[in-house]
């Protein structure tokens, strides 16, 4: 089911447009692989206006609003939840900040990217926005209920 067991924390994870077209999937999904969380959805998806929009409804007001939702529905977009103990605020700092020139080398963004406007990767900024999110972009029977075997060795 998309809503989460109780206790369980999960964050909302995409790989933008110019993450996918740059080649960058796979690097960019083996940092949070690596890094020990459990993938629990996954898909390559062309983003609807109307989605891009509802995604970023807090920025609406913002001067680059319309052109952040050009930017996300440019091309394929690849869509991923992830779960473990802290894992929105740890997502977000092996992503980095969001302007990738002040990104700290070792982040995605401060070893990927150049500019604030192709910055190649979304997560969630809190537990709260990881559901709403990924609710937003999956469906139900797209996220998966499976236990890794390594977790003993990550725990
Ligand atoms: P983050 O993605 O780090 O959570 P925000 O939620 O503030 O950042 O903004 C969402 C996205 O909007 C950013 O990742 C970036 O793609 C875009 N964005 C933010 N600020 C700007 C800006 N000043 N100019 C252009 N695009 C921006
Ligand atoms: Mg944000």
């Amino acid at each position: 089911p998309i809503i989460a067991k109780e206790g369980v924390e999960r964050t909302y994870i995409m790989v933008k447009p110019d993450g996918v077209q740059r080649g960058l999937i796979g690097e960019i999904i083996s940092r949070f692989e690596r890094k020990g969380f459990a993938l629990k959805g996954l898909k390559l998806f062309q983003c609807p206006t109307d989605l891009a929009e509802e995604h970023y409804v807090e920025l609406k007001e913002k001067p680059f609003f319309p052109k952040l939702v050009k930017y996300i529905v440019s091309g394929p977009v690849v869509c991923m939840a992830w779960e473990g103990p802290g894992v929105v605020a740890s997502a977000r700092k092996l992503i980095g900040s969001t302007n990738p020139l002040t990104a700290e080398p070792g982040t995605i963004r401060g070893d990927l990217a150049i500019a604030v406007g192709r910055n190649v990767v979304h997560g969630s900024d809190s537990p709260d926005n990881g559901e709403r999110e990924i609710a937003l972009w999956f469906k139900e029977g797209e996220l998966v209920e499976w236990e890794q075997n390594n977790a003993p060795w990550l725990l």
